[in-house]
């Protein structure tokens, strides 16, 4: 239960590792803005995210390779925190 840490060395490869395959988006199927980097990308909605197929909050693991999907800064933060719920994500938040 040691070193998982999304700032954690094995985290950033895998995210650089999931990035690099080039896939669409997992949640949504759209293409990703591969070409945004840098500070830009931590805002884009349509930015790579490494994102989770079974979420860190029902066991998933955080550095399997397995786990990992790509996903949209928009489809994932949509996703995010409310995984378990039947209700759209859309409508239920306010920010
Ligand atoms: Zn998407």
């Amino acid at each position: 239960m040691t070193g998982n840490s999304r700032n954690g060395r094995p985290y950033r490869r895998l995210t650089i590792w999931q990035r690099a395959l080039g896939l669409p988006c997992w949640l949504c199927g759209g293409e990703i803005a591969y070409w945004i980097t840098g500070p830009e990308a931590g805002r884009h909605p349509e930015a790579f995210t490494l994102d989770h197929a079974v979420p860190l909050s029902h066991g998933g693991d955080l550095l399997d390779p397995a786990n990992a999907r790509t996903a949209h800064r928009r489809c994932n933060s949509a996703r995010g925190n409310r995984t378990t719920t039947r209700k759209p994500t859309r409508s239920s938040r306010r920010w």
